[in-house]
């Protein structure tokens, strides 16, 4: 008899292959067999080149389309379906952070029509589109306003992982769509400023979004099962387990430096929060651990529904309703 884990479909809200023109795709591999049935992947941030965000992502749908057995391009629910059904991994974008924008409303337009299903305004630092979380507090700035109401118009997931508190708290509730933190942790439980105050989890609720709970052990505190399960239980506990998700944030190749030439990496990663000189320093939750995070919630006293709201069924209904 099937388990639980295996009828539910489950959902990746944000993890990374190497921001490369010769990525290695294959290694999505990883995902498939452990189970999952659409996970996001990251086409860029903020200090991330045009020219390395369009090269990225046409090496990564080039890829999925030649292999059409196992993966699908995805930017809808109903494809997202369909390939699960099929046993092929569903696959969608996201943009971590509005710079790539270049300034101009209409790239919104041509992001959705790439395959970008979520965005975030931006990365850790402030921008002219909105206030980062490693960076002074703002308000969200008029261009910050007006992507809000163009994301809503053309039906992507508005994301505030990474952004500051009062931009967060702005764009949710400016939008008229659900906004998620795709890869977020509760900042009760781990106080990092990467992770999210009780008030942003209940603001984001309020809108009819999810909190995707992330791997990395520095916003976690370590990177085992039973952790992710304490923050989907403090996120299940002050708003409701409709609200609670995985967004693993899982680096597919860690030792691929993908840095672009002249990044300063302690402005994007400032070294005063934890943040070390190599990736490889940082734990990370491995998709294979899923299973066992399914059973763990179970035996916590979670219902089989909840629970397979929390393995994706979550994000579908909060994307359904920001795509639509
Ligand atoms: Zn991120």
């Amino acid at each position: 008899m099937p388990t639980l884990y295996d009828r539910a479909l489950v959902w990746d809200a944000h993890s990374c292959l190497p921001l490369v023109p010769d990525a290695d795709v294959s290694l999505l591999a990883r995902h498939k067999a452990a189970g999952i049935d659409h996970v996001s992947i990251n086409i860029g941030m903020d200090m991330t080149p045009l020219e390395t965000v369009i090269r990225t992502t046409a090496r990564f749908r080039d890829w999925i389309r030649r292999h059409p057995e196992d993966y699908a391009l995805a930017g809808s629910v109903a494809e997202i379906r369909a390939a699960k059904a099929a046993g092929r991994l569903a696959v969608g974008f996201d943009l971590e952070g509005a710079l790539p924008l270049m300034g101009d409303l209409a790239m919104v337009g041509l992001y959705h029509d790439l395959g970008v299903r979520q965005i975030h305004f931006a990365y850790n630092r402030n921008n002219p589109a909105a206030g980062g979380c490693h960076d002074q507090d703002i308000p969200l700035p008029a261009f910050g306003r007006a992507l809000v109401a163009e994301i809503n118009r053309i039906g992507m997931l508005l994301d505030c992982s990474h952004t500051g508190h009062r931009s967060s708290l702005d764009i949710m509730a400016a939008s008229t769509r659900p906004v998620v933190f795709s890869h977020a942790n509760p900042r009760a439980l781990v106080d990092h400023p990467r992770n999210i105050t009780d008030e942003q989890i209940r603001a984001c609720a309020a809108t009819g979004g999810v909190v995707g709970i992330n791997g990395i052990s520095l916003f976690l505190g370590d990177a085992k099962s039973e952790t992710v399960a304490r923050h989907i239980d403090h996120v299940a506990q002050l708003v409701g387990a409709a609200h609670a998700g995985i967004g693993l944030d899982f680096l597919f190749a860690p030792d691929v430096d993908d840095a672009p030439p002249g990044r300063d990496r302690d402005y994007w990663w400032p070294p005063e929060a934890g943040y070390g000189s190599a990736h490889s320093a940082i734990a990370l939750v491995q998709p294979e651990q899923l299973p066992e995070l399914a059973e763990i919630l179970l035996r916590r006293g979670y219902a089989e529904a909840d629970v397979l709201g929390i393995l994706g069924g979550n994000f579908l209904r909060a994307a359904e309703a920001a795509w639509g």
